[in-house]
C-alpha cells in the first residue's frame, strides 16, 4: 500500500526570479479554508469553483499582501483531484514569499518536488508514464522532443504497454485454460500457441526500444566538426550558432579544446562540437586536444569533415579523409567564396564567411538526424523495463521449446507482466515513486 497524505501543500509553481507573474499552488483538504482565509474578492464576486476572480491576498494578521488573481478548483476536477488553490501575484519572489509563509502559519506545507503531480497519480488521474511526461514536456529542448513529451502525456506510452499488457494477460489465460482442463486442451498444442505468442510479443517490446532515438529527443544529434587548423571550423560554427562563441584566429591550432554548442535544426537539438585541429607532432597541450578530438569523433553521430577547398588537398587532409571514411560523415569545403581547387563527391560547397550552402548544410543536418516519428517509447526506464519483460517471454518461449511445463513458463510471464506493471505504475513501491518524481521541480 502506497503512503497517501492528503496534508495541505504549497509551493511556487512559477520559476524563482524576476517576471511579471508568481503563481503560488496550494492542493490538500485545507487548501478552501486557506483559501478562504487569505483572500478577499474584490466587489461582490461570489467564489466559484474553477473561476478566476480579482481581489487581494492578506497575511494571518490582516496585513494586505497584494492586489491579484486567484481561484480555487474544488475535487475533483484539478490537477491533483484534491482541492486546489492558486494565488496569481506580481512577479518577484517576495511577495510569493510572503504569501507561502502566511500558508505556512495557517499549516500548509512546503510542497516536495513533483508533490503536486505525485498526487494526481496517487489519486488515479494519471498513470506513471503519463506522469513523468509531464517532466518531460517542461524539459524538452526542441519541437521534435516537446511533441514527442506530449504524446507521452496523452498516452503515448501507456497505450502501447497497456496493449502488451493485455496480450499477456491473453496468453496467461491460455495456459490457465490447459492446466485447468488437462483432458479437453492438448498441453503440447497449448504450449505452441503461447510460444508464438511469446515470441511476437517479445518482438514488439524490442522494436520500441529505439535508444538511439530516445537519446536524441533527449539529449539530441552530436555532430563533431573536425579538419586540420585553418580550415575554418571555429568560423563555421560560429556562423551555424549566429555568435562568437569559439575563438576565431589564423594562428594554426589555437582552438586547443572542444568548443560546443546546440542550434535547433527542424525542431530537433543538434549539438556541434568544434574539436581541436588534428595535426601530426603536435605540441603537449594540443595532443591531449587531438585525443579527445578523436574520442568525440568516435562518439558522434556525424562527422562533419571540414577541408579548405579553395587549396588543394593536403596530405593532412588526405589522412583525415581515410580516417573518417568508416564513420558517418559528411564533408565540407569551406572558403567557396574563394574558389574551388578540387571536387570531391558527396561533398558540400560551403562559405562560413560568405554563408554560401549554410541552407544546405542545415538541410542536410535535418535529412541525417531525421526521426522515425511515433515512438512508443521514449523514456529509458520504460524501455530498460520493456527489454527485461522480453527477456522474461524469451525464457518463457525457450523453456517451453525444451519441453518444460507450461505452469514453469508462467512464472515467467508473469515476471514479465510485473516488468510492464512497472511502467505504468500498477505495481509500484514508494523508491521507485521517490526516484521518479526526484526528477521534477517543485511546484509541478
Ligand atoms: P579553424 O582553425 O579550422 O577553426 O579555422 P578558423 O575558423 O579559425 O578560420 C581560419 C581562417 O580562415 C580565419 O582567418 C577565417 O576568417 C578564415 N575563414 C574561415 N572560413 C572562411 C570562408 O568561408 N571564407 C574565407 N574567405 N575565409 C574563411
Amino acid at each position: 500500500m502506497l503512503a497517501y497524505q492528503n496534508d495541505t501543500i504549497a509551493a511556487l509553481a512559477t520559476p524563482p526570479g524576476r517576471g511579471g507573474i508568481a503563481i503560488v499552488r496550494v492542493s490538500g483538504e485545507n487548501a478552501r479554508a486557506y483559501f478562504e482565509a487569505l483572500f478577499r474578492p474584490a466587489g461582490r464576486q461570489q467564489v466559484e469553483s474553477h473561476r478566476l476572480l480579482y481581489g487581494h491576498l492578506y497575511d494571518a494578521d490582516g496585513a494586505m499582501l497584494d492586489e491579484c488573481m486567484a481561484v480555487l478548483m474544488l475535487a475533483p476536477r484539478t490537477y491533483t483531484r484534491e482541492d486546489v488553490a492558486e494565488f496569481h501575484l506580481h512577479g518577484g519572489d517576495q511577495i510569493a514569499r510572503e504569501a507561502l509563509a502566511a500558508l505556512y502559519r495557517l499549516g500548509a506545507r512546503p510542497a516536495e518536488p513533483g508533490e503536486f503531480t505525485r498526487r494526481a497519480f496517487l489519486n488515479g488521474r494519471v498513470d506513471l508514464s503519463r506522469a513523468e511526461a509531464v517532466m518531460d514536456v517542461i524539459g524538452a529542448q526542441g519541437e521534435q522532443a516537446a511533441r514527442a513529451a506530449l504524446r507521452q502525456l496523452n498516452g503515448g506510452a501507456s497505450a502501447f504497454i497497456r496493449d502488451a499488457q493485455q496480450r499477456l494477460t491473453d496468453l496467461l489465460a491460455g495456459v490457465a485454460a490447459a492446466l485447468d482442463y488437462p483432458e479437453e486442451i492438448e498441453e503440447a498444442e497449448a504450449a505452441g500457441s503461447v510460444i508464438a505468442g511469446a515470441r511476437a510479443l517479445r518482438d514488439t517490446l524490442l522494436s520500441a526500444c529505439d535508444e538511439r532515438a530516445a537519446r536524441l529527443l533527449d539529449t539530441g544529434f552530436e555532430a563533431a566538426l573536425c579538419g586540420r587548423p585553418n580550415v575554418g571550423k571555429s568560423s563555421l560554427l560560429n556562423a551555424l550558432l549566429c555568435e562568437e562563441r569559439a575563438i576565431v584566429t589564423d594562428i594554426p591550432g589555437t582552438t586547443r579544446d572542444v568548443v560546443r554548442g546546440s542550434i535547433l535544426v527542424a525542431g530537433l537539438r543538434v549539438n556541434l562540437s568544434d574539436t581541436a585541429g588534428i595535426r601530426e607532432q603536435a605540441e603537449t597541450v594540443e595532443a591531449i586536444g587531438v585525443q579527445r578530438a578523436r574520442e568525440i569523433m568516435r562518439a558522434a553521430d556525424l562527422v562533419l569533415l571540414v577541408l579548405d577547398g579553395s587549396q588543394p588537398l593536403t596530405a593532412e587532409d588526405e589522412e583525415l579523409l581515410r580516417e573518417t571514411e568508416s564513420y558517418p560523415r559528411l564533408i565540407l569545403c569551406n572558403k567557396a567564396d574563394r574558389g574551388a581547387a578540387f571536387e570531391l563527391p558527396g561533398a558540400l560547397r560551403i562559405s562560413a564567411a560568405t554563408g554560401e550552402g549554410m541552407d544546405a548544410l542545415r538541410q542536410e543536418l535535418a535529412r541525417r538526424a531525421g526521426m522515425p516519428c511515433e515512438l512508443p517509447l521514449t523514456s529509458e526506464r520504460h524501455m530498460r523495463l520493456a527489454r527485461a519483460a522480453a527477456q522474461h517471454l524469451q525464457t518463457a518461449a525457450n523453456a517451453l521449446e525444451n519441453g518444460q511445463p507450461l505452469d514453469l513458463a508462467a512464472i515467467d510471464l508473469h515476471a514479465a507482466l510485473d516488468c510492464l506493471g512497472e511502467v505504468t505504475g500498477d505495481r509500484v513501491d514508494e523508491k521507485l515513486l521517490d526516484s521518479v518524481f526526484s526528477r521534477f521541480c517543485v511546484g509541478k
